[in-house]
């Protein structure tokens, strides 16, 4: 029998009621023991759903109050030096993936304990909380461990479940060195964690597991030979060591390629693919695995938002079974659900409004009903599912043919591209002097990223404006009246290049979604973004334009006001698609150009209203590098051209700037490069200061902003620390070339702590300025 199974289920609740529950938590509101009761009770709702859609492979242990990965260093004991002395239990759990800040109090001194590291888990945008090892660093199993406890917690509900486990090699690799264990080679770790897994999996054996899933995502990455037969002696260990067990090692996000090499003598159970990313892997994992072995095929997209295309998706299920037959195949989602929205039983606007596009979706709820129909067509005939099957097919055809998803002219205009519409009239070098005669600037020209702080005033007015409580013109006008405070503020501390604030916008993607045809927004598309935040993503679902220009009221209004420049502010084309749910009907890059078009336009308008210094930012341009190297190019192409397209249509003086939030930039200088951008604004304050240097080893001559200030913290940086950052930049960065602003926009932060923070910013500029 095929098995209709799944790899993990999104842990925040059908409306967001961990994160409450977290947040209360947090603000002292409900206690531990309450937190954990409603923890049981969200569980247990959420296998008894994922059993009624009818799954027989329910997975446990996928919950997490704050991200699985921290969870698992702490059922492995793997904790920080600085969070030691805390006491076990929520409260330091937490304290690991935010920190601790406490003012001074009379009988105690300040506290300041910095959160582990925080990073993008491959090309997604959750965040997970990267596990610090140490040189001397010992494993030890927790008490009453949170895999088992969960298994049991299943079982007493009469629901076997598949305990999920992060595997020891992506656990390692995945980790960093502790900032006291410089050098220390995190594979050198696998035989002293080797014991404790040994010690998870008896104790889930006793418990009554029987299949386990092992998390070993760093299977799709280009990993060495050395580290592919280190899988091998793992799991032949591990394999021998739990005799009563069956390990399914589950893969996601992209293709396994020669990495199956080790499964197939390594004793290991099954084997998970994705298969909605890489579809073309099946046949060589299938002649690549044991005789039996069982595969668990990823046919439902775990990243996407869409209905399934069941007919297809058969299809290729049936291709497994007949090669392996029906004992030794599973059906499953793509990757764990985490990364879709909960269910669409309260996506009742949509539902209600547009009709048409609802029908096309599938949240994770609706995933594991697609599950079920695929394995029930493949265990009992299609005939059996006939009905669904039939749906299905009404539902994808209608989507195909709608005529709601593609708009002519923006598919005639995206063939007419040329080259010419992808490059500046001149090179940089030219542009620069251009640039610089037609609007001077002061050496060391000051700026900012784009946003003021979002002030509790300006998130209430803009929530009444959604409620309908205010109209559109007292709306707005409050926004002028921003606008206006932002510019006067920026006048008052001398900045040189002024931005209106984006008091206008709730977030950077959502705000040109809301604007542009193509884009619909969900009501409770939820998914985990990191900790207790959750993100919405807008849904790009027909071809992408523009209507009407989206941000020249602002802009110019910001403009009239002040004698100084004042920059455009846009989002790139790459960020926004990035942090879009994407149509699966046409490719990415397609819709990437589409949206590129809209900005130009946007672009072009803001240049003819006289908007000198325009901003692109691209945030996640890096994020959307694919998980292998040999994809990079590919990629690279389109999301630079897609940039280009964008800011290439102005003329020589208009100065274009780009800004990434990031500093790692190890894969992508070339592409940075190509962008052509006349001022970069990246962050820098907390990095080393050689990546600098590394960017004109690859040719990049243009100016740069490296932040000399870290935003994501309250404390004002003084003028002497970021003067000392600045003459550091300028061992390898031209005089000629450097603005000084801090790493990103500013809108988590208070205008105290802004206001003072950017009087010492521009303190630096003036003596840098004084003293050349
Ligand atoms: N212009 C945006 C801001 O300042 C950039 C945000 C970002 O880089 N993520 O908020
Ligand atoms: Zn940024």
């Amino acid at each position: 029998m095929v098995q209709a199974t799944n790899l993990g289920f999104p842990r925040i609740g059908g409306q967001r009621e961990t994160k409450k529950l977290v947040e209360n938590f947090w603000a002292g509101k409900i206690t531990e023991q309450a937190l954990d009761e409603a923890a049981v009770k969200l569980r247990a709702e959420n296998w008894k759903l994922q059993q009624a859609q009818g799954l027989s492979q329910i997975p446990s242990g996928d919950f997490s109050f704050y991200d699985h990965v921290l969870d698992h260093s702490v059922m492995f004991n793997v904790i920080p030096q600085r969070f030691r002395h805390l006491a076990e239990g929520h409260e330091r759990n937490f304290a690991i993936g935010r920190g601790i800040q406490k003012p001074a109090t009379e009988t105690q001194e300040k506290v300041d304990i910095e959160a582990q590291e925080m990073k993008k888990w491959f090309d997604t945008n959750y965040h997970y909380i990267v596990p610090e090892f140490e040189t001397n660093q010992t494993f030890k199993l927790s008490a009453n461990a949170k895999t088992v406890q969960e298994f049991s917690e299943a079982k007493a509900l009469g629901i076997h479940t598949r305990p999920v486990v992060l595997g020891p090699l992506s656990f390692l690799l995945l980790g960093k060195t502790a900032k006291n264990s410089a050098g220390l080679d995190l594979i050198t770790l696998l035989p002293k964690v080797l014991p404790v897994y040994e010690e998870l999996f008896a104790q889930l054996a006793a418990a009554g597991a029987d299949w386990v899933q092992i998390d070993e995502p760093i299977l799709a990455l280009d990993i060495s030979a050395a580290v592919v037969a280190d899988f091998h002696t793992t799991y032949t260990r591990l394999t021998a060591a739990a005799p009563k067990l069956k390990f399914l090692i589950a893969t996601y996000f992209g293709r396994i390629g020669n990495n199956v090499s080790f499964i197939k003598d390594s004793g290991v159970a099954g084997l998970h693919i994705d298969l909605v990313r890489a579809p073309e892997q099946l046949e060589n994992v299938i002649a690549n695995i044991g005789q039996t072995q069982v595969l668990s095929l990823g046919l439902i997209d775990g990243r996407n938002i869409w209905k399934t295309n069941l007919a297809v998706a058969l299809k290729l299920a049936e291709t497994a079974v007949a090669a392996l037959g029906s004992d030794r195949v599973f059906v499953a989602p793509s990757c764990s659900l985490l990364h879709t929205p909960v269910t669409l039983r309260f996506e009742k606007r949509l539902a209600s409004k547009n009709p048409e596009l609802f029908d096309w979706l599938a949240y994770s709820e609706e995933k594991c009903k697609e599950v079920h129909i695929i394995a029930h067509a493949l265990n009992h005939g299609a005939d059996s599912v006939k009905a669904e099957l039939a749906d299905n097919a009404r539902s994808i055809e209608a989507r195909r043919v709608s005529p709601h998803t593609t708009n002519a002219a923006v598919r005639q205009r995206l063939e007419a591209i040329v080259p010419d519409q992808l490059r500046r009239r001149n090179v940089f070098p030219t542009r620069q002097v251009t640039q610089h005669e037609a609007n001077p600037l002061p050496a060391f020209p000051t700026t900012t990223i784009g946003s003021f702080p979002q002030t509790k005033e300006i998130r209430l007015a803009r929530a009444k404006f959604t409620k309908g409580e205010i109209d559109a013109a007292t709306y707005h006008d409050f926004i002028k009246k921003e606008i206006a405070f932002c510019v006067k503020e920026q006048e008052a501390l001398k900045i040189d290049v002024l931005v209106h604030g984006e008091a206008e916008r709730n977030d950077m993607v959502a705000y040109f979604g809301e604007r542009l045809e193509g884009y619909i927004f969900s009501e409770n598309g939820w998914i985990a973004s990191y900790g207790s935040r959750c993100v919405r993503p807008p849904i790009i679902f027909g071809d992408v334009h523009r209507v009407n220009p989206m941000t020249i009221t602002e802009t110019v209004y910001a403009q009239s006001l002040t004698s100084k420049p004042m920059k455009g502010m846009l989002t790139g084309p790459v960020t926004c698609l990035q942090w879009s749910f994407v149509r699966d009907d046409i490719p990415r890059s397609v819709v990437c150009t589409q949206l590129a078009l809209a900005i130009r336009d946007e672009v072009s308008d803001l240049e003819k209203a006289g908007i000198v210094h325009i901003q692109v930012d691209e945030p996640a341009i890096r994020e959307g590098l694919p998980l292998r190297s040999v994809d990079f190019d590919f990629y690279l192409q389109w999301a630079v051209d897609a940039f280009l397209l964008s800011t290439t249509g102005v003329q020589d003086k208009t100065i274009i700037h780009t800004h990434m939030c990031y500093s790692d930039f190890q894969d992508i200088f070339q592409a940075i490069v190509r962008m052509d951008a006349d001022v970069l604004t990246i962050e820098n304050s907390k990095s080393d200061m050689r990546i600098l240097g590394a960017f004109s080893t690859h040719g990049y001559n243009a100016e740069i902003g490296p932040g000399v200030f870290d935003i994501h913290s309250p404390r004002v940086p003084s003028t002497q620390e970021m003067k000392e950052r600045a003459d550091a930049m300028l061992k390898y960065i031209p005089r000629g070339n450097l603005w000084i602003n801090p790493d990103c926009g500013l809108k988590t932060r208070g205008w105290k702590e802004v206001r003072e923070s950017l009087t010492n910013m521009v303190a630096v500029a003036e003596a840098l300025r004084a003293a050349s």
